[in-house]
C-alpha cells in the first residue's frame, strides 16, 4: 500500500497546449525520485484525452473535471487557449476559475496527505489546499525572469505612471522596459479592468502557496529567480528544463519533413515557428517571406494564418508573396508546413541550424538544448521578456517585436538578422559558442544526482514531507 507518509501529488497545469509538457516531464522525474509515488494529472476531458504520454511516463492517473465553456460563452469543447481566439482568452482565463468545487471535492476525497502542485494560473488552489490541510506549490512552467516581469507589470501598471517609451519597473527599477515590450492587453489596462483584476488574484494567491517551482536552471537565471523570491517571499525551487519528449510519429506529414531535413547539410536550416498560438500580421509575412528568400538560407517555416484569423477556416494562397512555394520548393531552399510541425523532432535534426521564435518559454529550452542560436520575434506574454533574457545569455539576435499594425518589419532586416546569427560573422560564431554553453549548462542541471535541478527537486520533496508527518 501506500507509505502513510509519502504525499498523494496532485498535478494540474493550466488549460494550454504548451503548460502541459513540462508538468508531465515533472511527473517523470518525481517517479525517478521516489518510485511508486501516487501522482494525479487532473484535467478537463478534452485535453486529458489528447494527452499524448511520453514513453518514459512512469503509471501516473489520470482525473478529469467537468468543464463547460458554453455556461460562459464561449465554443463548445473549447477546453484550452489553443482552441480560442485571442479576444476569448480572458473570459476563458474567467471560466477557468469555475473548476474550483470540482477540483476541491476531488482533493477532499483522497484520504492520504495530499501535495498539489498547481500551474501559477490556478493559483487559486492555495486556498483550496489550506481548508483541507494539504501542501501547496505552484508550478511556473516559464521562464524565472519572464513570469517576474510579468508579474511585476500587471501589479504596478508602470507604463501608466510615465509618459515616455522608456520605464523602469517600480519594484525592480534595474529592469527598463520599452512600450514595445508591452502586450496590447497589457498596453490597455487601466487597472480597473478584467485582465489586471485576474492576474492581481493571480499574484495574491501566489503569496499563499508554500514553494514556488520553477521551469529553470538556477545557475542561468539567478535574477529572475531573486525577483520571484522577492515577489512572493516563499521558497523557489528551479527545477528545469522539463522538456516534451518528442512524440512518437509516423504521419506521413512527418516523414516528409524529416526527409526533407536530410537533403541539407548540417547546421544549415532555419526553423521558424511562433508557437501554438501567436501568428504575425499579413505585412509582417510577406516581409518575412520575402527576407528569407533573399537571405539566401534553407529554411522550414511552420505556417499560421495571419494574427486574428483561425486556423480551422483553412489556407489562403495570397498570405505568401505570388510565386514564393514554387519559387523556393524549385531550388529546394524552403519548406512551408501549414499547421503543426513535429518542432522537437526538427530541433533535434543535424540539418537545423538556428530557429526563429516568438521566444515561447518551450521553444527556447527545446532549441538552447540542441545548442541551437535563436532569431527572436516575441509577439505576446511574457515572451518579450524571456528575449530579453536570451539576449542577455547572448544567444538571440532580436529581429522585430509584436504584430500590431505598427510593429512594421523589413525584408531586409529579415536577410540581416538571419545572415548575422547562421553565417560566417564573428558576431554568429559567438552567438552559437554561447548556445553550446547553455545546452551544456542545462544538461549539467539533471545530470546525476548532483545536478542543481535534481538537489532542489528533492529539496522540496523533503520539504513536502517533512510538512506531511
Ligand atoms: N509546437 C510543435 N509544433 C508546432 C508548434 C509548436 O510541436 O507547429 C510545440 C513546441 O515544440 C513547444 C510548444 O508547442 O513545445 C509551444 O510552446 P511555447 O512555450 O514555445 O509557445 P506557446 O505555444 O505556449 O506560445
Amino acid at each position: 500500500g501506500e507509505d502513510a507518509r509519502s504525499p498523494h501529488v496532485v498535478l494540474f497545469p493550466f488549460l494550454a497546449r504548451g503548460h502541459i509538457p513540462a508538468f508531465l516531464r515533472l511527473a517523470v522525474h518525481l517517479h525517478a525520485l521516489r518510485p511508486g509515488l501516487a501522482v494525479t494529472f487532473v484535467s478537463t476531458p478534452c485535453l486529458l484525452g489528447s494527452l499524448s504520454l511520453p514513453a518514459t511516463s512512469p503509471p501516473i492517473q489520470l482525473h478529469a473535471l467537468p468543464f463547460a465553456p458554453a455556461d460562459h460563452g464561449l465554443p463548445h469543447g473549447a477546453e484550452s487557449l489553443a482552441d480560442l481566439h485571442v479576444h476569448q482568452f480572458i473570459t476563458f482565463f474567467q471560466a477557468s476559475e469555475s473548476l474550483r468545487p470540482a477540483f476541491d471535492s476531488f482533493v477532499s476525497g483522497i484520504r492520504s496527505p495530499v501535495c498539489i502542485i498547481a500551474d501559477a494560473f490556478f493559483a487559486w488552489t492555495a486556498d483550496v489546499a489550506r481548508e483541507r490541510g494539504a501542501s501547496h506549490a505552484v508550478f511556473l512552467p516559464g521562464g524565472a525572469f519572464g513570469y517576474a516581469v510579468f508579474f511585476s507589470v500587471w501589479v504596478h501598471l508602470p507604463h501608466t505612471l510615465k509618459a515616455g517609451d522608456e520605464f523602469p519597473l517600480p519594484n525592480f527599477p534595474d529592469v527598463v522596459l520599452h512600450r514595445t515590450q508591452i502586450p496590447r492587453h497589457m498596453l490597455a489596462a487601466t487597472g480597473a479592468d478584467p485582465w489586471t483584476a485576474f492576474f492581481r488574484r493571480v499574484i495574491s494567491s501566489c503569496r499563499k502557496t508554500d514553494a514556488v517551482l520553477v521551469n529553470t536552471v538556477e545557475e542561468l537565471e539567478p535574477t529572475g529567480l531573486d525577483m520571484l523570491r522577492t515577489s512572493f517571499g516563499v521558497q523557489t525551487w528551479a527545477i528545469g528544463p522539463l522538456l516534451a519528449e518528442p512524440a512518437p510519429s509516423d504521419s506521413q506529414d512527418d516523414t516528409s519533413i524529416i526527409q526533407w531535413l536530410d537533403a541539407h547539410p548540417p547546421r544549415s536550416v532555419l526553423y521558424i515557428s511562433f508557437g501554438s498560438q501567436n501568428s504575425i500580421n499579413t505585412d509582417q509575412m510577406t516581409e518575412l517571406a520575402l527576407g528569407l528568400e533573399a537571405s539566401g538560407r534553407p529554411f522550414l517555416w511552420t505556417f499560421r494564418p495571419p494574427v486574428g484569423l483561425d486556423p480551422k477556416d483553412g489556407f489562403k494562397p495570397e498570405w505568401l508573396p505570388a510565386g514564393f512555394e514554387d519559387r523556393m520548393a524549385e531550388a529546394n531552399r524552403g519548406l512551408v508546413v501549414r499547421g503543426w510541425a513535429p518542432q522537437a523532432r526538427i530541433l533535434a535534426h543535424a540539418s537545423t541550424g538556428a530557429f526563429m521564435t516568438h521566444c515561447g518559454w518551450n521553444s527556447i529550452l527545446e532549441s538552447l538544448h540542441h545548442g541551437l542560436p535563436l532569431v527572436g520575434w516575441p509577439l505576446g506574454g511574457e515572451q518579450f521578456f524571456n528575449a530579453m533574457l536570451v539576449v542577455e545569455w547572448g544567444v538571440c539576435v532580436e529581429m522585430a517585436r509584436g504584430n500590431t499594425e505598427s510593429s512594421a518589419i523589413e525584408r531586409a532586416e529579415v536577410a540581416e538578422a538571419v545572415g548575422t546569427v547562421m553565417g560566417e560573422t564573428e558576431k554568429g560564431e559567438e552567438t552559437r559558442r554561447k548556445a553550446g554553453e547553455i545546452a551544456r549548462a542545462m544538461a549539467a542541471a539533471w545530470e546525476g544526482p548532483g545536478g542543481s535541478s535534481a538537489v532542489s527537486l528533492e529539496g522540496f520533496l523533503r520539504c513536502v514531507e517533512t510538512s506531511v508527518r
